[in-house]
């Protein structure tokens, strides 16, 4: 099978037809609009197998992730997912692979309402960048920057389920099933995103742990932060890991791999947040509160600062 035959029969109707898709794939070029009166918001992230994920994952999962993770950028500025592109590295035709990894990108991205309109597809060693389009009202994008202090900080969902898993298979272990989801499958708080435009002061998703994500906000915006450990999010199996570890806290504040939304909100919108967790079908808890002096605190729950370190993944910090 050669290129162009790969692209026809696997990518080449991906996700929903849009109206604002003037040519889709198959020319030099895909033509979009952007109507009038919106921005676009654009991202791109590459997964390398054996880095981001095992080279030998199910491909149905994998083509979920290689869409999530951008979705999930989209979803941190408040944008509307449109288009993407792929640009695919394969070491070799596997029709199954491509028919798997086809299905679970197909799938998220009409749950989305986006259409893929391009890519580029190459031999080498297997390798996935999703390049994503989305809308947002002219300046209403959320940002990093805007965190004041008083502002409470606010995350979605729980923190550290796929780091756990990912360390259980690591280590040989089977994670449970739903523990595996999360690590395999994120879903990206999309809704959530949108919702937070004109209430959160600032937001972020968490791809490399709470602490470090978190610490982009505190240095975008010049401000500082004390979060209260006993108010993080955690599902049961990490709470337990926590727990047994005599308090260590590394898993959910430095563990990667979470899409959650980390967001500041300002208080006189604190009232909002138990209607607003309702109407977007997520949990949202109030983890801290935004400080004016620079210094990120970790309080735990009898009142000391944890002083254990929280740091998150960064491919370029732990070479030889
Ligand atoms: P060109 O050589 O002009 O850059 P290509 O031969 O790379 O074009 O691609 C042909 C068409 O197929 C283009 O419209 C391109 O966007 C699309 N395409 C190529 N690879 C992919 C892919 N992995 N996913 C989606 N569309 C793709
Ligand atoms: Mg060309």
């Amino acid at each position: 099978m050669g290129e162009f035959e790969l692209i026809r029969t696997y990518l080449s109707d991906l996700g929903v037809r849009r109206a604002d898709v003037g040519l889709d794939v198959g020319d030099d070029c895909a033509l979009l609009r952007v109507p009038p009166g919106l921005e676009l918001a654009v991202s791109i992230d590459t997964l390398v197998a054996g880095v981001h994920f095992f080279a030998d994952c199910d491909p149905v999962a994998l083509g979920h992730k290689s869409l999530a993770v951008g979705l999930s950028d989209l979803a941190a500025m408040g944008a509307e997912p449109a288009w993407a592109t792929l640009a695919l590295t394969l070491p070799d035709v596997d029709r199954d692979w491509l028919a798997g990894f086809a299905r679970g990108l197909d799938a998220l991205a009409r749950e989305h309402g986006l259409r893929l309109v391009g890519g580029d597809t190459t031999r080498g060693p297997l390798t996935i960048s999703v390049q994503v389009h989305g809308l947002v009202p002219r300046g209403e994008a959320l940002r990093r920057s805007g965190a004041r202090p008083g502002d409470l900080i606010c995350v979605s969902g729980n923190l550290g389920a796929a780091a756990l898993a990912l360390r259980q298979l690591l280590r040989g272990e089977r994670p449970e099933a739903g523990l595996r989801a999360r690590l395999e499958r994120p879903m990206p708080r999309i809704a959530l995103g949108q919702a937070l435009r004109g209430l959160a002061s600032a937001a972020i998703d968490i791809s490399d742990g709470l602490a470090g994500d978190l610490g982009h906000i505190l240095a975008a915006s010049g401000v500082g932060a004390t979060v209260e450990l006993g108010r993080l999010p955690l599902a049961r199996q990490v709470a337990e890991v926590v727990a047994a570890s005599g308090g260590d806290w590394a898993l959910p504040l430095g563990g990667g791999d979470d899409y959650e939304l980390c967001f500041t909100l300002p208080s006189e919108h604190a009232p909002l947040l138990s209607a607003l967790a309702r109407r977007v079908g997520c949990p949202l808890a109030r983890i801290g509160v935004i400080e004016s002096d620079q210094v990120q605190r970790w309080r735990l729950p009898d009142g000391m600062d944890w002083q254990g370190s929280p740091m998150g993944f960064d491919h370029f910090a732990r070479q030889p």
